[in-house]
């Protein structure tokens, strides 16, 4: 499975690294660190962990699903 974190929406609640410690991590108190490509067993977890996130940045599968929305994502970001 796939997933991506916005990283700009990320506020760093760290929920997503209790949920699926094996997939994400917290480094110092506000970076994240997480695996893009985790493995399908971790799939409950991460998504519990995307439900969980108080923003909504933890988006799964969405590589999959689409190629064009991650442009969408840069244009309102310089
Ligand atoms: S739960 Fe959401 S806001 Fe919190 S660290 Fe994870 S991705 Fe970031």
């Amino acid at each position: 499975m796939k997933l991506v974190v916005d990283l700009n929406r990320c506020q760093g609640y760290a929920q997503c690294a209790f949920l699926a410690p094996d997939v994400f991590a917290m480094h110092g108190d506000e970076a994240l660190l997480y695996n893009p490509q985790p493995d399908d067993a971790q799939r409950e977890y991460v998504t519990r962990a995307a439900t969980a996130c108080p923003v909504q940045a933890i988006l799964v599968d969405s590589l999959d699903d689409a190629s064009a929305p991650a442009e969408e994502g840069k244009s309102g970001v310089r």
